[in-house]
């Protein structure tokens, strides 16, 4: 496949096109992770209205919001969706015997680490799914401004992003259009949710970018997910 190609033919297509065309172009053989984020919502209700039982994996750092459990739940449950959880390797309990407490503050990336992106990379070998399907889009972060619908990561699995060319308004007009359920931490003034520590995830009422309430104050600004799909990386892979 030419990704170049495929780019430029989506370069402004609409997020239901470029699902149809990873449905029909790899069947069985594509998944999607989320963490049941507005923008996550939009992109499973889009799914939902293609195909049935398309998997989709949740990544549970023992560190969420006990609102974000119930609302993955909930949809989980009315949706009748095919959700998966993942889990760090290592238990709370270990962390905390090895690094101490608080690993959060002391070394967020360590963390995110542990707990996000190894448990994500090694399900990802075990189970040989090589499409995977998120819900980025270029509006949310300075890091994301080139992210393109088709992208590579170091390990030369294949990114999906139907969402890219959308923005938060549109999210959030597509939520209402169709009356579809939120995280409740929206309505308390979250614009990203992650983990429930304030050093991780903090409210962000001056609206100063949808992520800026994420690790706030620190140079960090990604878990480490998307953090090798630099356009860079990803012009040297293609
Ligand atoms: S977001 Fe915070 S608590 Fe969650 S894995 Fe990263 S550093 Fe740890």
């Amino acid at each position: 496949m030419d990704i170049k190609e495929v780019n430029e033919k989506f370069r402004h297509s609409e997020p239901e096109e470029i699902l149809e065309w990873a449905i029909k172009i790899f069947p069985y053989q594509a998944a999607m992770t989320s963490s049941f984020q507005a923008s996550g919502i939009v992109l499973i209700h889009m799914i939902k209205r293609i195909t049935f039982d398309f998997p989709i994996f949740f990544i549970d750092t023992g560190f969420h919001f006990p609102e974000t459990l119930e609302f993955k739940n909930r949809i989980t449950k009315e949706w009748n969706l095919n959700v998966h959880t993942i889990i760090p390797m290592m238990s709370k309990r270990k962390l905390e015997q090895k690094h101490g407490r608080f690993l959060y503050e002391k070394d967020p990336d360590f963390c995110c680490l542990v707990n996000k992106v190894t448990p994500l990379r090694n399900l990802k070998k075990e189970i040989g799914v090589r499409n995977w399907i998120s819900a980025i889009r270029k509006d949310q972060a300075e890091t994301r401004k080139n992210f393109m619908p088709l992208m590579r990561d170091n390990e030369r699995n294949l990114r999906i992003h139907p969402l890219v060319n959308w923005t938060g308004q549109k999210v959030w007009a597509y939520i209402r259009e169709h009356n579809l359920p939120c995280n409740p931490l929206y309505d308390q003034g979250y614009t990203s949710i992650g983990c429930f520590p304030s050093c991780c995830t903090s409210k962000n009422e001056h609206e100063n970018g949808e992520r800026a309430g994420r690790w706030s104050g620190r140079s960090k600004l990604e878990c480490g997910l998307h953090t090798d799909l630099t356009a860079e990386k990803t012009k040297e892979a293609l």
